[in-house]
């Protein structure tokens, strides 16, 4: 008999492999990221009856390898699929920006509770009717955050005070801002008003049950928006394939 390993998990991606079967991708509770075979899948949709669709909550059950090779799903319990979220197409193409972000700034076998956590906590905001592109921004901040790579919305990088003045210069490369007296003339990139930073740190600090309670005009949800996304493309050298869905939906 094989090693089973029993976890509450998230699926984050799956893809066809195969004349029948499929390779999906969990975030699991006990292990983190984890792909797995699910075993005539393709062929037979009602093998694992839509447990398998991108966003499901579930009990998961996985067949370990002895030696080498992939994991095989044993059995999947549903738990909860979030069916208001995909009946919103905005929410869809939101929650699946935020399982290619999970997909790739995770590493297999790395588990991290807070971020399955979060993870709990996005689905069922979509699926709670909160807005998709906020509740989608507060995502991607406290995944930088849980990634490593927090920003410093605090303080200046270089004279180390809080901003004045009503906009700093945010640097990519150093992951903070310099502030309007440290900045040097005609520097343009990512000008960020007084007001985003104040709704960054917010959103940073969190604790998750507070975030929905912060209110943002659309001009400092765009500006935070963009910020955040040239963050994320910054430290992945790449630009992930679902902000390309969003900019034909104009969402972007
Ligand atoms: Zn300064």
């Amino acid at each position: 008999m094989p090693d089973i390993l029993k976890s509450p998990a998230f699926v984050i991606s799956g893809q066809d492999l195969g004349e029948s079967d499929r390779l999906i991708t969990f975030y699991t509770m006990a292990g983190g990221k984890m792909r797995s075979i699910a075993k005539g899948a393709k062929r037979s949709r009602r093998r694992f009856v839509n447990a398998l669709e991108p966003f499901t909550m579930l009990n998961l059950s996985l067949a370990l390898p002895r030696t080498t090779g992939l994991n095989r799903i044993d059995s999947t319990e549903i738990l909860d699929n979030f069916p208001q979220l995909r009946l919103k197409f905005e929410c869809y193409i939101m929650a699946s920006l935020c399982c290619e972000l999970v997909n790739l700034w995770t590493k297999e076998d790395d588990p991290q509770k807070n971020l399955f956590k979060l993870l709990r906590w996005y689905f069922g905001s979509l699926n709670d009717g909160f807005h998709p592109k906020k509740t989608t921004l507060f995502f991607k901040i406290l995944l930088l955050t849980l990634a490593g790579y927090a920003p410093d919305f605090d303080q200046c990088l270089l004279c180390k005070k809080p901003p004045m003045g009503d906009h700093v210069v945010f640097k990519l490369h150093a992951g903070g801002f310099v502030c309007s007296g440290c900045r040097k003339a005609g520097e343009k990139t990512h000008k960020i008003g007084l007001g985003t930073l104040k709704s960054l740190r917010y959103i940073q600090k969190g604790p998750l049950d507070n975030l929905h309670r912060l209110t943002m005009t659309d001009a400092v949800l765009e500006e935070a928006w963009s910020l955040m996304k040239s963050l994320h493309c910054h430290h992945l050298e790449r630009v992930p394939a679902s902000y390309k869905v969003l900019a034909g939906l104009g969402t972007e």
